[in-house]
């Protein structure tokens, strides 16, 4: 079905597309997004494409002050700070996003466990196209 190989480029590739995509180890039934190509659970090599609807859970964030030099070319610094957190997919597996639609200035009132869908934020930094994974609320 999908040809093209589980790597973190074919991951980004299909961001561009708007596909949120992960492997899945035939064996274990493990999912890993970003896609690998082999299970870190069993070590089985037989992996297949896995698309995911794009809904899950905050496990964990964090609020960004010190940004790196990617995201500083974004706007984001210590008077616009941002949130990075780790989504908990409805079909299992962890992926890291970008929070947006909360407050990173109140990260007393960001609740783990509150549901999220997905958002691609397509950005032009020069002449350089990129598209980042983002969760905002449901
Ligand atoms: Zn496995």
């Amino acid at each position: 079905m999908e040809e093209r190989p589980f790597s973190d480029i074919t991951y980004e590739q299909y961001l561009k597309e708007e596909r949120l995509m992960g492997s899945r180890c035939k064996e274990c039934d493990a999912r890993f997004v970003p896609p690998r190509s082999i299970c870190v659970k069993c070590f089985s090599s037989d992996m297949e494409w896995l698309e995911l609807k794009g809904k899950g859970r905050l496990a964990a964030f964090t609020c960004i002050t010190i940004a790196p030099p990617f995201m500083i070319a974004q706007g984001y610094n210590r008077k616009n700070p941002y949130i990075s957190g780790v989504v908990e997919l409805a079909e299992g597996g962890r992926v890291d996003a970008r929070i947006e639609g909360l407050d990173p200035n109140k990260p007393e009132e960001i609740k783990v466990g509150i549901p999220l869908k997905v958002k691609y934020l397509h950005t032009e930094v020069g002449a350089k196209k990129e598209t980042y994974l983002a969760f905002e609320p449901l």
